[in-house]
């Protein structure tokens, strides 16, 4: 691997130490360390449009490193689909997508929660209705996930919520209502984040390893409270009430804190 720039280690730990937070704040992993990493807002920084987020070189070095010195054990966990995830990261990672709705192991099996998903069809027509006339709604269908992101038009979150909330309402039991930052989601319901770890963890290579899970937003609580209940890490990225032991400020302190694993595991080798 090549050496940081130091430059951006510099830059890095600047980040960390301006937001309050130094890295020396958060445990030094052991050898034995099961990775999970949710994607924007923790590897990424947040971007205005989630479809048009790039992947540096760095990053992709980076998670692969990790991955190898690891036995394998990273997975991605995520609110974009699978598909999505592979978009941007090649097909290069455990992954779990929609918020824990479908998952592929290591042994790269898929997993899909089954879903009735007429009635998401219709929800989803209501919601394309909504954003042609709202241009700054930005919706996203992910198959079993529907995301309706606001960041362009804050004045909009009510009426995107209400009207979030009055679709899964019709769709009953099955699906329920996900807020994030400056997104509403129908998902479907009894899957989430920390099941998705849970079945990760029943299965090699992550069984019996220390899981570390790292995320930012809402939907990662149930990460931190899966890993709180099991012994792990839960570090939380930025501001904000969670269960999470550990804090980082953004995504380039979870980088430079990965990045510290991954050379002292070189090292050894
Ligand atoms: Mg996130």
């Amino acid at each position: 691997m090549a050496a940081m720039a130091p430059r951006t280690q510099a830059r890095q730990d600047r980040a960390a130490a301006d937001a309050g937070f130094p890295l020396g704040t958060v445990p030094l992993l052991p050898a034995g360390t099961g990775f999970f990493l949710d994607i924007d807002g923790t590897l990424l920084d947040i971007a205005e449009k989630p479809q048009l987020v790039r992947i540096d070189d760095d990053l992709g070095y980076l998670l692969a490193t990790i991955r190898d010195a690891s036995g394998g054990a990273l997975a991605l966990i995520s609110g974009r689909s699978v598909a999505e995830i592979d978009r941007l990261f090649g097909r290069n990672f455990c992954a779990a997508g929609q918020h824990g709705a479908e998952r592929r192991d290591a042994a790269g099996k898929m997993h899909q929660h089954r879903v009735p998903l007429a009635g998401l069809k219709k929800a989803l027509k209501r919601l394309r209705a909504m954003a042609a006339e709202h241009p700054a709604l930005v919706l996203e269908d992910k198959g079993m996930n529907l995301a309706l992101h606001y960041r362009s038009a804050p004045e909009l979150a009510a009426t995107v919520r209400e009207t979030l909330r009055r679709l899964v309402e019709e769709l009953g039991d099955d699906f329920e209502l996900q807020s994030g930052k400056m997104v509403m989601e129908i998902k479907p319901s009894g899957k989430d984040k920390g099941t998705a770890i849970a079945e990760f963890l029943a299965e090699a290579p992550f069984r019996g390893r220390l899981p570390v899970f790292i995320g930012d937003d809402l939907t990662d609580e149930f990460g931190f409270e899966l890993m709180n209940r099991v012994g792990g890490c839960s570090v939380k990225v930025g501001e904000g009430d969670s269960a999470a032991h550990w804090r980082l400020p953004n995504a380039d302190a979870v980088r430079a804190w990965l990045k510290r694993f991954a050379e002292r595991e070189r090292e050894k080798s």
